[in-house]
This record gives C-alpha cells, structure tokens and sequence, in this order.
C-alpha cells in the first residue's frame, strides 16, 4: 500500500480543493425548518455540484463524469468531508443506482437514466428491504407477475430512504416462487409516480422522516425498465449493495475524525484533555479513527488489484458504526446536558448514530462476514 499521491492524483485533489473553496453551499437551513428544507438544501448543493462537474467524477466520462480512479474517488469523498459539505441530494442514484446500471443496464437504459441522476432532476431511493426480508434480503416476498409487456408488481417495502422525494426506486421483486429464493428474484425501476404505489414516511428518533414504508398495490412496470434479465435480481442486487460499502467509506472515516477532533477541541476548553477519564476514552478513539482510515485505503489497494471491493469492507463499517457512537456518546459527556437538547448538532449526531450498526449491513452480519470470508472461520450452522 503506497499512500503518497502520484502527480495527477495531487493536481486532481488542488482543483478540488480550490473549487470546493470557492464553491461553498449556502448556509444549512435549521433544525427545525422541517425535512424538505433540509432536502432541497442538499438538491440545490447537487445540481451545484453538477455544473461544476464535481457530482459523480468516479462515473465514466461519456455518462458525464470524470472517470475518476478509484484513488481519485477516495482522494474526492476526502476532500468532500474535509470540507463540510453536505452529501448530495441523490447519494443513492449516483452511488448505487447509477453504478448499477453502467454493469447491467441496456444502452437505451443508461442513456435515459444516468443524466437526470447526475443533474439531481430525478431521486432514486432503494426498495430492497421488508418487514420480514432485511438481512435475509432473498426471502423478500414482494411479487412482480407478467402481464403483456408489463409487470404487476404487489407487496411492501420498508425503510425505503428518500422515497418520499424520489422518482424512481430500485425494487428487488419475486418473479418466481418455484426456484430456490436467490434465483426467483428480477430487478426492476419502478416509477413512483403512480397511485398504487403509497409512501408512508416514517419518523426517527432524531425527529426526521429520512426513511419510509412503501405499499405497492398492483404496480405496473414496463418490460423496459427491468434490468439485468427475469431471474438474475440476486446478481443485480450484490451490484448495488457492493457499491453502497464501498462508495460511502471514505466520506465516513473523515466526518468521524471531524467530530473526534470537535470533542478534542471542547474537551480542551473545558479543561478535561488532563482527566484520565476523558484522556483514556480520547487515545482510544484516536487509535481507532487512524485504524479505520488505514483500513479503508487498505481495502483501496485490494480493490485495485482484484477489481472488486473485498469481504474486509465489511471490518471497515463495523469498526466505523461502532467508533461512531462511542465519539457521540463522548461527546455527550464532554458537553454536558446541553448537548441534549433538541435541535444541537451534537443530540442529533448521538441519536442518528444509533441506526449506523443497522443501515448498510447489520453489525452482527458484519461479523458473520469477517469471521468466514476474511478470517476463513467455519460457518455457522443452524440447528434444525
Ligand atoms: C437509517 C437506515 C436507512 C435504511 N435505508 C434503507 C433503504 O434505503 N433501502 C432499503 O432497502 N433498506 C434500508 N434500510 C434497511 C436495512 O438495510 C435493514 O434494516 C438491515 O438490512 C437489517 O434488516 P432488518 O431491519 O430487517 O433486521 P433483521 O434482518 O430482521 O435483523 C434483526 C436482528 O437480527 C440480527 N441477525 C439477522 N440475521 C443474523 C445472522 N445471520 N446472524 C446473526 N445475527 C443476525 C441482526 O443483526 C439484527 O440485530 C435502512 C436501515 C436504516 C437503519
């Protein structure tokens, strides 16, 4: 693993750098401007990014990035963090969806969907999960039955992000309940804009709605919007679950320092940085943050090389969840009460935090990972 940048590397990260310090997003609306608000802050900052060809550089050029290395993309979501801007509006479309489709869509598909991801005219959120289909996701019941040239899809779907704003979701459906579960699962793009599909958001403990349930009553979905082919839903799916660990990563590792060192700097004036109590919990969470970060160029290198992220992205998030809340609940205790109070960017910070050992793989299937494919330990079996 070779950390230092090579020369187009470090020119790519000084153009970044100068942009992102001339192009600052206008000031983050207040907590209690309400979720919409806080949306079409993050569309607006999008479509920022867009003109200035900063949305997706990873994506290739003829579909309107960069072609970006995979470097150049661990160099962007680094400087993005560092320099506080919020994600864009259409994280899913540009990291899952849009990746997605570059391996499995048809032209007439990538040509149709990708710009409006990039430009954020058009949201894209993720209907794989249901209320009895989440880490198992290929015992997911939603049904989609052939009819002419159209599918009708009927079932539900919950903790579907952003589908409150979006226009098309990438829904995992069951066109087949005589194969084994993996292979009776097609991947469609269902158009939201239709009354038989119901968006019900649902509130979190941190007072947004950022996730919703979806019921879908007899959905119809031309035979042009599946992707990948009846049957291969599975393959489709491992597509765009890959790129949600891997595109995140990086972006995470430095917003976890920067909340570490906002504790270190309040710890400071409030003169605890000499109470071992505090100074234990600090060095500690200061050795973790470093090992996170060298694991996630780590797993850069392996991806490199064997052109797919590896199972030890999956070290990388659970170490990042984990860390993550123990530096909120620190800084809770630094601060005191008033870091508790509705509305501060530190309560909020600590109650969001609870869903990071959920979202994007549970902690406890994390490790199921680790401990078979990176530590090669004998799966688990089940007693009948
Ligand atoms: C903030 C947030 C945003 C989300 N956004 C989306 C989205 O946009 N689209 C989407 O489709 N989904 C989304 N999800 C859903 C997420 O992917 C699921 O919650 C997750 O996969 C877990 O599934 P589950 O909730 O059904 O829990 P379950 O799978 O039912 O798990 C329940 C408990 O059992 C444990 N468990 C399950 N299987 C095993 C096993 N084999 N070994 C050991 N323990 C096990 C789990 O770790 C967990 O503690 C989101 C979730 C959160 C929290």
């Amino acid at each position: 693993m070779d950390l230092t940048f090579n020369e187009q590397e470090t020119a790519f990260r000084d153009e970044l750098r100068t942009w992102l310090a001339d192009n600052q997003p206008p000031a983050k609306p207040a907590a209690d401007a309400g979720d919409d608000a806080q949306f079409t802050w993050r569309r607006d900052w999008q479509r920022h990014l867009y003109e200035g060809g900063w949305a997706a550089p990873a994506w290739p050029t003829e579909y309107g990035g960069r072609g970006a290395s995979q470097t150049e993309s661990a160099i962007y979501f680094e400087e993005m963090g560092r320099a506080r801007v919020p994600f864009a509006a259409n994280t899913l479309g540009l990291l899952l969806g849009g990746p997605t489709l570059m391996v499995w869509g048809t032209p007439e598909q990538k040509e149709r969907y990708l710009p409006p991801i990039l430009s954020a005219e058009e949201i894209w959120c993720q209907g794989f999960s249901e209320p009895d289909a989440g880490s198992d996701l290929a015992s997911l019941k939603t049904k989609a039955v052939k009819d002419g040239e159209e599918w009708v899809v009927t079932g539900q779907k919950v903790w579907t992000s952003g589908a409150q704003y979006s226009k098309w979701c990438m829904l995992v459906a069951r066109t087949d309940s005589e194969v084994p579960k993996h292979k009776g699962l097609t991947y469609f793009l269902m158009d939201m804009d239709q009354e038989q599909v119901q968006v019900r958001p649902l509130r979190q403990i941190t007072g947004e709605a950022e996730f919703n349930e979806l019921f879908i009553e007899e959905a119809r979905i031309p035979d042009a919007n599946l992707v990948g082919g009846v049957g291969n839903g599975w393959k489709v799916a491992l597509t765009t679950l890959m790129n949600e660990r891997a595109g995140l990563g990086f972006a995470l590792q430095i917003r976890l320092r920067q909340l570490l060192d906002d504790v270190i700097a309040a710890a400071g004036e409030k003169g605890l940085l000499e109470n071992p109590l505090y100074a234990d919990k600090i060095a500690d969470l200061h050795a973790r943050c470093e090992t996170i970060r060298l694991l996630a160029w780590k797993g850069l290198t392996d991806s490199e090389r064997y052109g797919q992220p590896g199972p030890e992205g999956s070290l990388v998030k659970w170490l990042w969840s984990d860390t993550n809340q123990r530096a909120t609940q620190l800084a809770v205790d630094v601060i005191g009460p008033e870091a508790l109070i509705t509305g501060t960017s530190w309560s909020y910070e600590l109650l969001r935090a609870r869903g990071n050992t959920i979202e994007g793989g549970t902690t406890e299937v994390l490790k199921n990972i680790v401990a078979e494919r990176v530590l090669g330990l004998p799966r688990l079996k089940v007693a009948a």
